[in-house]
């Protein structure tokens, strides 16, 4: 996907816009990390300075170990992006940096870990691809097909197929589908990774492998639409795919949310005649779902659908949303960070009242529901696709 002259380029226009900081330090605020390690070094200011000393002192080759470090201690939640009054894209920028480490031979070693753990099983857990569609063996009423072909698709995702925790969100899904009888095709044993974690770890160009699998093998599914349950994976389709698929995707993607409330508005799931659940919900926007794609109304459209929720908001909400920490690779590099960053997010969450913590995203439901137990929160953490299930049955 990059050539060496584009991967300069895209480090001279690094370069550029990193003059352009101001060094207000407004992108401070609503940083996850910063408020986690308090020095400057973890500032998003600070890592947009580190690329400007880097280029005036000779390149990327000056990295030193500390900096790198405090470069990576990032979740890529874009919440400094929306801070910024000089409009620099400190997302993209921060992306550019991770491939300037990896570049330079830098990048720390959970960071390799995930990537040779990728190039042998296709995925990021440690259980080997053929027992990607396990989740489905719990499903009896389910409307999936794998491996053939049908006018929607189900982009799974590595965390949703592989991580007990949150196995109830794909089983969820599948009943749904069955429900509205609607068949949905899925990859199976031939759905690998999306390439997010290997984007995100400054690895774009070893992506594209699979990148190009899944294209095929969704293109000779011949879908309409592909639905991601996952947000990052949604990203990663909708921003990388068609770079590798000549600008344009021969079918639309949507998330899961944005399908389900397609199918209460065409009736198809008939919401307002099942069960009165009597909740108070407070949403959590997936960083990858809200700030990094725009969607902020339809998931709590949805949610608003549902008889007997009452929505209510935490103090970070939309684009000013606390990242739950789980993005970014952060997870990998610095467990104990992420999970100082959750802590933080479910403690607001409960300040809500709410008994239900929803959101859209299988590696936020995992983060969050840790993060619950751990700080013994007396919420229930589900995917929206949950709730929408827990309505009929
Ligand atoms: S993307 Fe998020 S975690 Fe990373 S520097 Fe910006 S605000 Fe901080
Ligand atoms: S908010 Fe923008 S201009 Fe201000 S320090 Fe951060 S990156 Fe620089």
């Amino acid at each position: 996907m990059r050539s060496e002259r584009a991967e300069r380029s895209a480090y001279q226009g690094l370069v550029e816009e990193a003059r352009i900081c101001a060094h207000c330090g407004s992108c401070k605020a609503g940083c996850p990390t910063y408020a986690q390690i308090g020095w400057e070094s973890a500032s998003p200011r600070a890592r947009v300075v580190l690329a400007d000393r880097l280029v005036r002192e000779g390149g990327r080759e000056g990295f030193s170990e500390e900096q790198v470090r405090r470069a990576l201690e990032c979740t890529l939640c874009g919440n400094c992006r929306v801070a910024c009054p000089a409009g620099i894209d400190t997302r993209r920028f921060l992306l550019e940096l991770r491939e300037e480490i990896r570049g330079a031979d830098k990048d720390p070693e959970p960071f390799r870990q995930l990537a040779s753990g990728l190039a042998a099983r296709g995925n990021v857990s440690a259980f080997e691809n053929a027992t990607r569609a396990d989740w489905l063996d719990e499903v009896d009423d389910s409307g999936v097909v794998v491996g053939e072909p049908a006018e929607v698709g189900y982009f799974v995702g590595c965390v949703a197929s592989f991580y007990p925790i949150v196995s109830d969100i794909p089983e969820s899904f599948a009943r749904l589908f069955g429900r509205m009888g609607r068949t949905v095709a899925i990859l199976g044993a031939e759905e690998l990774c999306c390439g997010f974690p290997l984007i995100v770890a400054g690895r774009e160009a070893e992506a594209e492998r699979l990148i190009r699998h899944n294209l095929k093998r969704v293109e000779a599914l011949g879908v309409k639409t592909l639905v991601t349950g996952c947000p990052s994976c949604f990203h990663t389709w909708v921003h990388d795919y068609p770079k590798v698929a000549g600008g344009r995707l021969p079918f639309e993607v949507v998330t899961a949310t944005q399908y389900l409330l397609r199918a209460v508005r065409e009736g198809a799931l008939d919401v307002a005649s099942g069960e009165e659940l009597d909740e108070v919900v407070t949403f959590h926007d997936p960083c990858d779902l809200g700030r990094n794609s725009g969607l902020y109304d339809e998931p709590r459209e949805l949610l608003r659908s549902l008889p007997g929720v009452t929505l209510v908001e935490m103090a970070h909400h939309r684009e000013n949303a606390l990242c739950c920490g789980g993005g970014g690779d952060l997870q990998a590099l610095e467990p104990e960070l992420t999970k100082a960053v959750a802590d933080r997010r479910i403690r607001e969450a409960a300040e809500t009242g709410a008994s239900i913590v929803a959101t859209a995203c299988q590696q936020c439901v995992t983060v969050l529901r840790e993060a619950a137990r751990r700080n013994k929160v007396r919420v229930e953490v589900l995917d929206v696709i949950q709730l929408v299930l827990r309505v009929f049955e």
